[in-house]
This record gives structure tokens, C-alpha cells and sequence, in this order.
């Protein structure tokens, strides 16, 4: 098997016809052999009828469908669980990743590197989107042991040495930016014009976005647990001056305050992250696949 393409789907039922053709038109003549993995991702629509249909129109097109919505890490994790290709391309189901760049990131690949991600310009976007996102890797690249690049998300394909690299990450919350850049090998990338959601719509409201954002600040590293090992001094040596000035007023009061539920939160992530990663549940439940047979996860892999 040459290729396999992972796609993990939510509610995507008005996609994944369209998708199948610009998959088979992108690949006509450039690779013979591939197979598609559609990750029903607990659709509450008919995303999963769509996905038999088109696994019994066409035997290349196979899927698997989630208990429920996992969301799209663990989805993105069933997907390459389960791809049988010496090469594995992920990409989303509404085209946003369009299948026309994959022949060129394939032939990139075979240059000889591991990963090869596409990278999307930020054209056509909520403005407090960009901004957000500015803001946020400019923090992650002070914050981070592994360096993330703006617009360099899943769109990518991977050497089947890579996706092994990525499967042998035993961790429950998984950020796949920072996997992908935790992981390292030599990664070549291309860049694309960012191209509005076709069908459907983005589940990714604000606050889901900073959350996973957060997610990949806290998975990295304990940077963030630093700042209570200088702040805590620093606080102690203002109450200090302020008690001699006679000024023990509320604003004091309320800057210690505030920086202690601060920390305290900080903290009690990283213990609510521990305490998730010791009861090592399995990252998502099959309900059903076809035509393929469902790799049990295994909580360690
Ligand atoms: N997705 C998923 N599970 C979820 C949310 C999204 O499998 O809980 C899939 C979705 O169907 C799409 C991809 O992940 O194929 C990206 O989602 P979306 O388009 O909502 O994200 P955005 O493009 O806005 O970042
Ligand atoms: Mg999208």
C-alpha cells in the first residue's frame, strides 16, 4: 500500500462526496495505490451513511465510527491506527486541505524527508482569529521546548517511520502540533492560500481555541509552573514594602489575590493532566468499521 490518507469527520455529511471526487481527481496519475480512512468522529448527522456508501462504491474508501464525539485529536489517532500505507497523508474533510497539493507533497516527501506539512496563509479569516493566533505562537516560541510554526497544522503526509514515531506517544491529551514537532525528523513543507470552509461549519468557537491552545502550552513542558517560583519573592517582598508603608490597602490585597488562583489553576491543570494520564482510558471507543477490522486501542499505544 503506497498511501493512506486519514480523515477525520464531524458532521460532515454534505462534504464527503465532494471530497471523495477531488480526492480521486487529485490522485488520478500520480498514485495507484492508496486507501481513504474516514473517522466518524460520533456524527450526529448522516455522516456515517455517507461514509458506508461510499466504502461500498468504492473499495479504497474504508471507515471507522466512533462510540461519539471523541473530537479530533483522538480521532486523527484512530485514523493512523489504522492506516496500512508506507505513507500516511491527514487531512480534514470540508477541503480546507485541498487533495490538489497532495501530489506535490508527496514528491517533496520522496526527496527524503519524514514529514511534509502544508502550510496555510491566514487570508479570509476572522481578524480576532489571526490576531489570537499571533499572539499565541509568539508566547508558545518563548513558552515551548519545541518550536511551532503558524499555519503549520495537520495538513501533512508522513513517512510511515514518522507515524510510528507518533503511535509510540502514549499520551492522553494529545496535541498533534506539538507531536509533530516533538517527534522531529527532517520536515520539508509548501505553502498554500487559506481556503474557506465549504460545507458545514468550524466547531471551533472561541473558547474551544483557547482551550486547545492552552492544551499545548501545558503539554510541553513546566514553564508555566515557573513563574510561581519568581512571583511568589517578588510578592512576598511588595506585601513587605507596602505593610512598612502602612498601605495595606485592598488594591495589595487583591494583586496577591489574583496571582494565587492564578498559580493555583496553573497548578491544578497540571495535576488534573496527571490524574487523566494515569487512569489510561483508551483515547476513543470503535462502535463500527468497515471494511476494515477495528484495531482495539490499547491505552498504550
Ligand atoms: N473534526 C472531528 N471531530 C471534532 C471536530 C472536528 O473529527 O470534534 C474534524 C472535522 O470534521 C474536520 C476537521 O476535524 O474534518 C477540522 O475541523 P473544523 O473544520 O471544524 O476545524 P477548522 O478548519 O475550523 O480548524
Ligand atoms: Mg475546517
Amino acid at each position: 500500500m503506497y498511501l493512506s490518507m486519514v480523515v477525520p469527520c464531524f458532521n460532515e455529511e454534505h462534504g464527503l462526496q465532494r471530497l471523495r471526487d477531488a480526492l480521486v481527481e487529485a490522485l488520478a496519475g500520480h498514485v495507484r495505490e492508496y486507501e481513504v480512512i474516514l473517522v466518524d468522529d460520533g456524527s450526529t448527522d448522516r455522516t456515517l451513511s455517507e461514509a458506508r456508501r461510499l466504502s461500498e462504491q468504492d473499495p479504497r474508501f474504508r471507515y471507522v465510527s466512533l462510540s461519539r464525539n471523541f473530537g479530533k485529536e483522538p480521532a486523527m489517532l484512530c485514523g493512523l491506527r489504522h492506516a496500512r500505507g508506507s505513507r500516511v497523508a491527514v487531512l480534514d474533510a470540508d477541503l480546507q486541505h485541498p487533495p490538489g497539493l497532495l501530489p506535490r507533497m508527496l514528491v517533496l516527501l520522496d526527496t527524503g524527508y519524514d514529514q511534509v506539512v502544508a502550510r496555510r496563509g491566514r487570508s479570509g479569516e476572522g481578524a480576532w482569529r489571526t490576531a489570537l493566533s499571533r499572539i499565541y505562537y509568539r508566547l508558545a516560541r518563548r513558552a515551548l521546548d519545541v518550536r511551532l510554526h503558524d499555519g503549520a497544522g495537520d495538513f501533512r503526509v508522513l513517512s510511515r517511520r514518522a507515524v510510528d514515531a507518533l503511535l509510540s506517544l502514549p499520551e492522553h491529551h494529545r496535541f498533534s502540533k506539538g507531536l509533530f514537532a516533538w517527534i522531529g525528523f527532517e520536515t520539508g513543507q509548501i505553502t498554500y492560500r487559506n481556503v474557506p470552509r465549504e460545507t458545514g461549519e468550524s466547531r471551533w468557537r472561541l473558547s474551544a481555541l483557547v482551550d486547545h491552545g492552552f492544551d499545548g502550552l501545558i503539554s510541553f513542558n513546566d514553564t508555566p509552573l515557573r513563574p510561581a517560583i519568581y512571583l511568589g519573592p517578588v510578592i512576598a517582598g511588595l506585601a513587605g514594602s507596602l505593610a512598612c508603608r502602612r498601605q495595606p490597602g485592598m488594591a495589595g490585597l487583591l494583586a496577591l489575590g489574583g496571582v494565587q488562583v492564578f498559580l493555583l489553576g496553573v497548578l491544578g491543570e497540571y495535576l488534573g493532566r496527571s490524574c487523566a494520564e494515569s487512569r489510561r482510558r483508551p483515547h476513543y471507543l470503535v462502535k463500527e468499521c468497515g471494511p476494515i477490522r477495528a484495531q482495539l486501542p490499547d491505552g498504550h499505544r
